[in-house]
């Protein structure tokens, strides 16, 4: 199986709208590993294409990457940087496809959809956590995660119906994708460890680099992620041969090469379309 990152980005991108820093300002210059759209991995086998997220950014990507026609999507969770590429979708579905387009997702996720995305033509498959199923060959599990506190914290492991993972099992190799989490249930730990590749959250790595502005406290106590050296513990303990981190943040002020620079031999920073084969 084959992975594309399309969208290496926390949930604001980068160039942050607005934004003068260093690293928004480089993000400016055609080509530069600091430009990085919102989350989004392109999975494909000889037997076809799926995209895990919809991007809020799916629109660029699928020109910057020349996609192509692509039906089925895994949905983490109903964050605005994971989902609401959805809506760039709306005419696409309705008027190009001819079909509608397939999502898999969480029970949470799907009363999501159905609330605010009313309107869009789709198909909701509904995944229950740990259920396996099959997508062009490859063996997918619904992985849960700690991650919206609020909701989550008290809900016991089995509960958890939020924010999920997604394990791809294929001819023996195990890539693990982890959205967004503050913590993993036990049973999902047991399956992600000792993958070949994870993709593991980078929102607030590097924190304690962030330089101290105030406006930034309040993201320092972000409840819904780990944070700084927690993210590099986390990621240790997994005994993965490979992690690639996702959702890269402006907030840091280094650049791409200069992140990766503090990072173990087997972990790598992503950028928008590294490619990953096993
Ligand atoms: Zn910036
Ligand atoms: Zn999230």
């Amino acid at each position: 199986m084959k992975l594309k990152i399309l969208g290496s980005g926390a949930w604001e991108g980068i160039p942050v709208p607005f934004c003068k820093c260093k690293i928004c300002e480089s993000a400016k210059k055609p080509k530069s590993k600091n430009n990085r759209t919102r989350p989004q991995i392109l999975v494909e086998t000889e037997k076809g294409q799926f995209l895990i997220e919809i991007s809020p950014d799916i629109r660029i990507q699928s020109t910057k990457f020349n996609l192509p026609n692509i039906n089925y999507f895994l949905i983490s969770h109903w964050h605005f940087d994971h989902m609401y590429g959805l809506l760039e979708l709306h005419a696409w579905a309705e008027f190009v496809l001819g079909k509608k387009p397939k999502l898999f997702c969480s029970q949470k996720t799907k009363e999501w959809l159905d609330q605010g995305f009313a309107h869009i033509p789709k198909e909701v498959i509904v995944v229950k956590p740990f259920e396996k199923f099959d997508l062009f060959g490859i063996n997918v599990t619904p992985i849960p995660l700690y991650h919206m506190k609020g909701r989550d914290n008290d809900l016991k492991e089995n509960e958890l119906n939020n924010a999920f993972g997604f394990l791809l099992e294929k001819n023996g190799k195990k890539a693990v994708y982890l959205a967004d989490y503050y913590k993993l249930p036990n049973k999902s730990l047991e399956l992600v460890k000792d993958s070949d590749i994870v993709i593991a959250d980078g929102t607030y790595l590097f924190e304690e680099m962030f330089p101290n502005k105030p406006e930034q406290n309040d993201l320092k106590s972000d409840p819904d992620h780990l944070h700084g050296k927690q993210i590099l513990d986390f990621v240790s303990g997994l005994n993965a041969k490979k992690v690639i981190f996702h959702s890269i943040s402006h907030l840091t002020e280094k650049s791409h090469e200069e992140l990766q620079k503090l990072l173990p031999r087997n972990m790598f920073i992503s950028y928008d379309g590294m490619e990953l084969e096993l």
